[in-house]
């Protein structure tokens, strides 16, 4: 049956992991993978989920189907994180929300409601570069993929007018899709006035946002910082469609709990919207998981706990911080060749290094570092042990 079927690529990210897995080297080092590291480089479960965890064992759920669009109370509680109790949308009912299989399922629900409903053109604009999955979720389910301009090589920085000039000159009604924050992998984001601007220009070319939004309070450590382009975006009264996932912000990677989420412009428009959002999730996977879902709304929905969880989401936020200050220290006292200010400013889990794929196979080689071709590395796989090895090797690297 299968003889015909060719070798697939491997994944440019998990295959960081498993060349990291076979190297035996004492100092090597990870810094491909997308999750967060605690200061021993261990995975971290928060303390909130764990006494979440505890609630919710007692409780003794039962594990019946959640409806297709998952459950009724973690739905509303992950809308006000994103949107904010305030929102007018929310408060009017014109959000249609459905749980999702974390940030990527939601995606997913996005793209497939998309390609059978939305009357615009069918071609949705990646930043480039972005996070790798984004052109297969969309290509799978026929929408056109596109570019716009985003990072700039040689200022390390937003290619602002570049990303103007594209947007501007897409077909009107494109689908513009816009990381919320932390941008993926570059760790750049436009400035609040940047993303004014941005509002208005899509409002005028009439299009449609879409933003993906993996990690809220994750990025600043502030959730509503994190969360201000959505924010006002819908201030301006843009329909917009909201993929979120709690697989950074609560730690909760595996556990596969998300939203999406689309501003329709009545209740009427709502439910026939949902039925449509059913109709795509239902042959996906029929209704999702339950348990993830129960910990974010114990969490979001438990004062004490929601308290806890904004200290931790903090503390991981700033740990990736402190690792960006002493990584630029490093390089400027290892006189480092180049300017090396784009690793402070950066926000989010990643660091985009700005170094050469020659560079990178050199650490890979030499000094038994990992990251991923386009020299990203996972901020939050540094950490006080390794950081003086990481910022020496780097500049080496770089010395030649
Ligand atoms: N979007 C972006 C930009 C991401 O970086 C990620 C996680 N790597 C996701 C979406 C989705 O992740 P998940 O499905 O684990 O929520």
């Amino acid at each position: 049956f299968w003889s015909a079927v060719p070798q697939g690529p491997p994944d440019p990210i998990l295959g960081v992991t498993d060349a990291f897995k076979r190297d035996t080297n004492p100092n090597k080092v990870n810094l491909g993978v997308g999750a967060y590291r605690d200061e021993n480089g261990k995975p971290y479960v928060l303390e909130s989920v764990l006494k979440a965890e505890d609630i919710l064992h007692q409780k003794k759920l039962d594990k019946e189907y959640l409806p297709i669009t998952g459950a009724n109370d973690f739905i509303t509680l992950a809308s006000e994180l994103a949107y904010g109790k305030e929102s007018k949308p929310l408060q009017e009912g014109r959000i249609a929300v459905a749980q999702s299989i974390s940030g990527t399922g939601a995606l997913r629900i996005a793209t497939g409601f998309l390609s059978q409903f939305y009357n615009g053109p069918k071609v949705v604009y990646l930043p480039d570069p972005t996070w790798g999955n984004h052109v297969p979720l969309a290509e799978g389910v026929g929408l056109k993929v596109q570019r716009y301009r985003y990072f700039d090589k040689k200022t390390v920085g937003l290619d602002f007018n570049g990303m103007k000039e594209d947007i501007k000159n897409a077909d009107s009604g494109s689908i513009i899709l816009l990381h919320a924050c932390a941008q993926n992998p570059t760790g750049i984001d436009p400035t609040q006035e940047q993303w004014k601007e941005l509002s208005e220009l899509i409002k005028a070319k009439k299009h449609l946002a879409l933003f993906d939004m993996a990690y809220q309070g994750f990025a600043s450590g502030d959730i509503i910082r994190d969360a201000f382009a959505v924010r006002y975006f819908v201030e301006q009264g843009h329909q917009i469609i909201l993929c979120q996932s709690f697989a950074k912000n609560l730690g909760l990677y595996a556990e596969r709990a998300g939203t999406f989420s689309i501003i329709v412009s009545s209740t009427e428009e709502k439910e026939r919207v949902l039925s449509q959002v059913k109709r795509v999730i239902r042959p996906l996977y029929s209704s999702p998981p339950v348990h993830g879902a129960q910990l974010v709304a114990t969490i979001l929905g438990t004062p004490e706990l929601y308290e806890q969880w904004l200290t931790e989401v903090k503390k991981m936020a700033d740990r990736i911080i402190s690792m960006r200050d002493k990584l630029y220290d490093l390089l400027i006292e290892l006189k480092t060749p180049g300017e090396w200010g784009h690793i402070k400013s950066q926000i989010g889990m990643f660091s985009f290094t700005g170094i050469s794929p020659e560079q990178v196979q050199a650490l890979a080689d030499h000094a038994h570092i990992y990251m991923t071709k386009d020299g990203r590395i996972s901020m939050a796989g540094l950490n006080e042990h390794n950081i003086k090895y990481f910022a020496e090797s780097l500049s080496k690297a770089v010395k030649g």
